[in-house]
C-alpha cells in the first residue's frame, strides 16, 4: 500500500522532498511505484500514474510578482491533496509538474473517477490573496501492468501522454491507452509488429547530415529511425518510439541502429571516409535499464564500435532529472569512445550547474530556438548567449532544424557551430547520403 505519510520513512533523506511543497519528489515517486508493482503481484490490482502540467504559470509572475507561480503549485498540490486524501501519493516532478500514484485499483474506470474529480477542480479559478486564476493544465494517465512493464516506464510514457494532450490542446486528460477506438486498434497491431518489422529491414535508418561551419563540409550524420509499415505506411518515429517504448522494443529497436551503424563505418572507410561520425538517439526508457551499459559494451566489443566516431543523443530532459546516475554513465560511454551529445537543448530548462560537471561533448540546441532566429531579434541573443556559454565550458554547439537561408545566414556566422536542417539536407537512406557525401 502506498504511504501518505511518507516522512514516516526515517530512512528517506530530505533530498528527496520538493523544498516549497514539502512533497516528496521525482526520485521518491519512482521508488514508490517500485514498491507498490512489487506488492501488486500479491494483490493483482492496477497502478495509476497521473503525471499533471500547468501551462506557463510563470506568466502570472509580471503582473502579480516573482513568486506567484510557487504560491500557485502550492495551492494546487494542497487542493489536490484534498481530492485524494490517503489513498493515493502525491509528488513534485518538474517546475510545472505533479504526478499521482494510486495503486490496487480494480479497473481503469477506477483512474477515470480520479480524472474527472480533477476536471471539475481546474475548471474553477484559482483564488489566492483575493485575485483569481485560471489554470490550464494536461495530463497524462498510464496503468501498470497494461502501459509499462517497470516504474520508469511508466512514468515516461504518462510524460508521452501528458505531452500529447497538451500538443491537442482538446481534453484535459488522456490515458496512455484509450480502451475503445480504432487509434487503439492501430498501437495494439503496431505494437505487435514491431519485433519482426526491427528484423526484416521494415523498420531502417535515415542518415540525416551534419555540416560543420568551421571546415565547410559534412562532418556527420543523424541516424532516424523510419518505418514503412504494409498497412499503415511510413509512421512517423514520434508514433513508434513511444510504443516501441512500452512494449520493451526500444532495445533491440537501438541494437538495430548499433548493427547498421558499424555496417556504414565499414563502408565509410573502404572509402577513405574514416572522419564521418554517426549519431544515435538513446531513449531514456532504453537508457534506464539496468543492463544498458553492458549490452552497449557487448555490442561496441562485438561490432568495432569502439575506434570509430559514434555518438550518442540523450536528451536534455534526462539531466534534469537524473544528473548523479547520468554522470557515471556518460563517463563509461565515454570511456568506450562514444560522444556524448544533448539534444534538444533549451527545452528543458536545464540549470548550467549540471552542465560545468558533466562529461559532455556537444550540445544540440533545439530548433525552436532557431526558427525565426533571421527577424527575430530576442531569439538571436538568447541563441548566442547559449553557444557563448557552451564555448566557455569547451562542450561543442549544433544548431537543428535549419531550413532557410536567412536562418542559415545568422548561424553561419558563428564560425564554432555544426549545423542540421532541411536547409542542408533531409534526412535520405543510406545510399543517397553516401551519394551526397561523394561516396
Ligand atoms: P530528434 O532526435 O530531435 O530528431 C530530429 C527530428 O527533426 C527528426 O524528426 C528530423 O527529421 C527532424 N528535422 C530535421 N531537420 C529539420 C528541419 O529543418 N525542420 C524540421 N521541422 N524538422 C527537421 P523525425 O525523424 O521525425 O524524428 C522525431 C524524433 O523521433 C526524434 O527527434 C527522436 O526523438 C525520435 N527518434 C527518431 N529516430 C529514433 C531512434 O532511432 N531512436 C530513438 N530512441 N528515438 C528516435
Ligand atoms: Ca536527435
Ligand atoms: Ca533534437
Amino acid at each position: 500500500m502506498i504511504s501518505s505519510d511518507p516522512k514516516q520513512d526515517f530512512s528517506v533523506s530530505c533530498m528527496q522532498f520538493d523544498a516549497l511543497t514539502k512533497l516528496p519528489n521525482r526520485a521518491f515517486l519512482v521508488n514508490t511505484i517500485q514498491s507498490s508493482i512489487a506488492f501488486s503481484e500479491e494483490l493483482e490490482g492496477l497502478i495509476s500514474l497521473f503525471l499533471i502540467h500547468f501551462d506557463a504559470l510563470d506568466r502570472f509572475n509580471d503582473v502579480f510578482g516573482i513568486d506567484v507561480d510557487e504560491r500557485i503549485m502550492l495551492a494546487l498540490s494542497e487542493n489536490i491533496q484534498e481530492i485524494i486524501g490517503a489513498d493515493a501519493l502525491l509528488a513534485r516532478v518538474g517546475n510545472y509538474q505533479l504526478a499521482i500514484v494510486q495503486d490496487n485499483l480494480q479497473t481503469p474506470q477506477c483512474a477515470e473517477r480520479l480524472a474527472k474529480q480533477l476536471q471539475h477542480l481546474f475548471s474553477e479559478p484559482l483564488s489566492i490573496d483575493a485575485n483569481l486564476f485560471y489554470i490550464t493544465a494536461s495530463i497524462g494517465i498510464s496503468l501498470y501492468p497494461l502501459d509499462a512493464p517497470d516504474a520508469y516506464t511508466l512514468l515516461k510514457t504518462a510524460e508521452n501522454t501528458m505531452q500529447r494532450v497538451k500538443k491537442e490542446g482538446k481534453n484535459l486528460y488522456a490515458f496512455t491507452r484509450s480502451f475503445s477506438n480504432a487509434l487503439y486498434e492501430e498501437q495494439v497491431r503496431l505494437m505487435q509488429d514491431l519485433p519482426a518489422a526491427i528484423e526484416n529491414g521494415e523498420l531502417y535508418f535515415a542518415y540525416q547530415c551534419q555540416y560543420s561551419n568551421a571546415q565547410g563540409r559534412c562532418i556527420g550524420a543523424e541516424m532516424l529511425a523510419r518505418w514503412n509499415h504494409p498497412v499503415y505506411g511510413n509512421v512517423p518515429p514520434a508514433h513508434f518510439i513511444p510504443l516501441a517504448e512500452q512494449s520493451g522494443m526500444i532495445g533491440p529497436l537501438t541494437i538495430k541502429a548499433l548493427i547498421d551503424a558499424s555496417q556504414m563505418f565499414k563502408k565509410l572507410e573502404a572509402a577513405g571516409r574514416s572522419d564521418i561520425s554517426l549519431s544515435i538517439n538513446i531513449s531514456p526508457v532504453f537508457l534506464m535499464t539496468r543492463d544498458f551499459i553492458d549490452t552497449v559494451r557487448f555490442m561496441v566489443e562485438s561490432y568495432e564500435l569502439g575506434g570509430r566516431r559514434l555518438n550518442f543523443e540523450i536528451t536534455e530532459e534526462l539531466l534534469l532529472h537524473y544528473p548523479e546516475q547520468l554522470f557515471e554513465t556518460f563517463e563509461i560511454l565515454r570511456g568506450m569512445n562514444i560522444g556524448i551529445e544533448i539534444d534538444d537543448f533549451g527545452t528543458g530548462y536545464t540549470s548550467l550547474k549540471y552542465l560545468t560537471d558533466m562529461p559532455v561533448d556537444r550540445l544540440k540546441i533545439d530548433r525552436s530556438f532557431v526558427r525565426k532566429i533571421d527577424s527575430d531579434r530576442k531569439r538571436r541573443a538568447l541563441f548566442r548567449a547559449i553557444v557563448e556559454m557552451a564555448e566557455a565550458l569547451e562542450i561543442g554547439v549544433m544548431a537543428e532544424g535549419v531550413e532557410t537561408a536567412g536562418e542559415n545566414d545568422v548561424i553561419r556566422a558563428f564560425e564554432s557551430l555544426s549545423v542540421q536542417g532541411h536547409f542542408i539536407g533531409r534526412p535520405m537512406v543510406a545510399s543517397r547520403f553516401l551519394e551526397q557525401i561523394g561516396v
